[in-house]
């Protein structure tokens, strides 16, 4: 390998988010439990944000105008407007989680910093990841921070060119095969998949991934040996 920059995910590669989303789903789900089941309300949201995708993209600020719209879609508009202040303090609250470290990031970091240009590719609202990387303490470690519309192949091909390097210098590390490694495998990089324990329902894909340029690690620091510094 002759590796130029490291890219890496930030929801649940660098620090924990999935899990916060799921605790929102669950209090969103108490709130509403006199309308529909569990199961039924976590349908209806997601079916919500999943249409509203390509209006509001990814991030937290979506979500909460999407728990909106569900609750008024599952209550024939009938929500009271108590529910409407709840599901919004809910969102804030999520904006205003800690930051929880994953292992190994540190030393990762550490390790790789001043190796190879270091950058964050990430998807979600420009000010909450702003936020999340500037509270995280490893702002210093990038030269870089992309917050990413999606993360297509023609997204990663911007961003390659914006770095000027070639596919085969850009290395992605991240928690998504769907985001993080296809996209990335399909232009001609290198991509590491480190499971988180819980995805998105979204992020998951129903195949195995094989390919010499890829390989599913367990943990951070795992990455390098095979980068082979
Ligand atoms: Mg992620």
């Amino acid at each position: 390998m002759n590796l130029k920059v490291i890219a890496f995910d930030a929801d649940d590669t660098l620090f924990i988010n999935e899990t916060y989303f799921l605790e929102t789903e669950e209090k969103f789900c108490a709130l509403m439990s006199d309308y529909l089941s569990h199961q039924g309300l976590s349908q209806e949201l997601f079916k919500v944000e999943i249409a509203n995708l390509k209006l509001y993209g990814y991030g937290i600020k979506g979500y909460i105008l999407s728990m909106i719209e569900a609750a008024m879609n599952i209550s024939n508009n009938t929500i009271p407007i108590e529910i409407i202040e709840k599901i919004i303090q809910y969102g804030k609250e999520l904006l205003e989680k800690p930051i929880v470290l994953l292992d190994g990031v540190q030393e990762t970091l550490q390790a790789l910093h001043g190796k190879y240009k270091l950058v964050v590719a990430t998807k979600g609202d420009l000010l909450d990841q702003r936020r999340k990387l500037h509270n995280s303490g490893l702002g210093h470690y990038f030269h870089h921070i992309e917050v990413m519309s999606d993360k297509q192949e023609i997204d990663y091909t911007d961003l390659i060119k914006r770095l000027e390097i070639q596919p085969s210098e850009f290395f992605m590390i991240g928690n998504s095969l769907k985001s993080d490694v296809l996209p990335v495998l399909a232009i001609g990089g290198y991509a590491v998949h480190i499971p988180f324990h819980t995805t998105w329902a979204h992020e998951k894909i129903d195949h195995t991934v094989e390919h010499d340029n890829f390989r599913t690690l367990e943990k951070l620091t795992d990455v390098l040996p095979f980068i082979q510094l």
